[in-house]
């Protein structure tokens, strides 16, 4: 029987780079994106020759922005996929997408190539917090892309949201919820603003950002309070809707929760294809190269010698311990949380008789619940989610 396995597939270009981010993206010219998609489809395809004991439950081409390369790129890309590995028929095939960046022509190939799912980055509904943000795209542009794809057929949409923006009140956030929520997307993903060092963000809130954290007013970003306002009126505003929020930052409407995601937080195994991709397989983790030119010459990870002899290819065989504790963080990332038997199963040992004590006592301090032999997080446990996941790491 084939084994489950999942594919990511990073294209690391944008037109713009957004003043926040500090994903492996970068503006490229039309040469260049044509010899990354060239060289993308000779890693797939070699890859691919390594994995003929899998099946693909879920492929995710992500970003960067994706809809940003040509059609027949994109077709190139997904074509090396479909010719090298073994697609169930049912599988999850998302392209991520930005607004400025879609076309009728585009979207119409997506569909050709077998793409079911589009995850659209809109982040806000409002102008102005779009162009502070340094997003390329107006809100009315979204719109249009997103019509268009509804009116080609695609009937399973993402759209990203970011919250606790500079500038940024709960009227304003309230006011982006409820213009997407008017849409009827399926999925929506609401991540609140980090101010990630190396980006212009940081330069401009990064001191406002520390003053925040030592419990001082900032000046342009919302204040912590604010921001757990934000995040409980998005909860409050989509599941009147009908979403259910399945892990701390993504809400569904039922059947729609995205399984590529699911898979990452259940520590299903994955391959990333592309430059600077992670993978997951058979509790060996590796990465690509994230240097382009070295990549483009084929520098990427070698399958076979990874799965063959990890430590000699540059990779990394978890050990009992990093596997629970990641099943651990990962899994209570989910609404769901943790499930006792699931761990027994995965590892041979309880959960009760490995995270007993760490259990008991996020329990007493109500930041875990426990019902129906499952371990999860409560609310208050969802805003300090860090501090709980701290306490699963085992001693060496
Ligand atoms: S579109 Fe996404 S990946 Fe590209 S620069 Fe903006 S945030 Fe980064």
């Amino acid at each position: 029987m084939r084994r489950p396995l999942e594919l990511y597939i990073h294209i690391p270009f944008c037109e713009r780079k957004c003043l926040y981010c500090d994903f492996l993206s970068m503006p490229a010219g039309a040469g260049l994106r044509s010899r990354y998609a060239e060289a993308l489809a000779g890693e797939i395809r070699r890859k691919a020759k390594s994995c003929g004991g899998y099946e693909v439950s879920a492929v995710f081409v992500g970003g960067g922005t994706p809809s940003c390369l040509e059609a027949e790129q994109m077709a190139k890309i997904l074509e090396a996929v479909r010719e090298g590995f073994f697609i169930r028929e049912d599988a999850e095939v998302t392209i991520e997408c930005n607004p400025g960046t879609l076309t009728e022509e585009k979207l119409a190939c997506y569909q050709r190539l077998g793409a079911n799912r589009l995850s659209i980055g809109l982040q806000s509904a409002k102008d102005g917090e779009l162009r502070r943000l340094g997003r390329i795209h107006t809100f009315r542009q979204f719109l249009g892309n997103y019509r268009l794809a509804r009116e080609l057929g695609f009937g399973n949409i993402n759209v990203d949201l970011m919250f606790a923006l500079p500038g940024q009140g709960i009227a304003d956030w309230e006011e982006t919820l409820g213009k997407v929520l008017e849409l009827k997307p399926e999925h929506i993903s609401a991540y609140s603003l980090i101010v990630e060092e190396g980006t212009p963000f940081y330069e401009a809130y990064g001191e406002d950002d520390r003053k925040r954290a030592r419990g001082e007013k900032p000046e342009f970003l919302p204040e912590e309070e604010t921001e757990c306002g934000m995040y409980a009126l998005a909860r409050e505003m989509l599941e009147k809707e009908g979403y259910r929020r399945y892990e701390i930052s993504n809400y569904a409407k039922p059947g729609f929760e995205c399984r590529h995601n699911i898979g990452y937080w259940r520590r299903a195994s994955y391959l990333g294809l592309g430059l600077g991709s992670a993978s997951l397989m058979e509790n060996i983790r590796f990465s690509n190269t994230s240097d382009l030119g070295a990549y483009l010459g084929g520098g990427y990870a070698d399958l076979e010698k990874v799965l063959e002899s990890p430590e000699c290819a540059g990779a990394v065989r978890l050990d009992k311990k990093e596997q629970m504790e990641e099943f651990m963080f990962l899994g209570l990332r989910m609404a769901d949380g943790v499930l006792a038997e699931a761990f027994r199963a995965e590892f041979g040992v309880g959960l009760e008789e490995v995270y007993g004590a760490a259990v008991r006592k996020f329990a007493r301090q109500k930041l875990l619940a426990q019902a129906e032999g499952r371990v999860f997080l409560t609310e208050k446990g969802v805003a300090v989610s860090n501090y709980v996941f701290a306490g699963f790491l085992l001693e060496a």
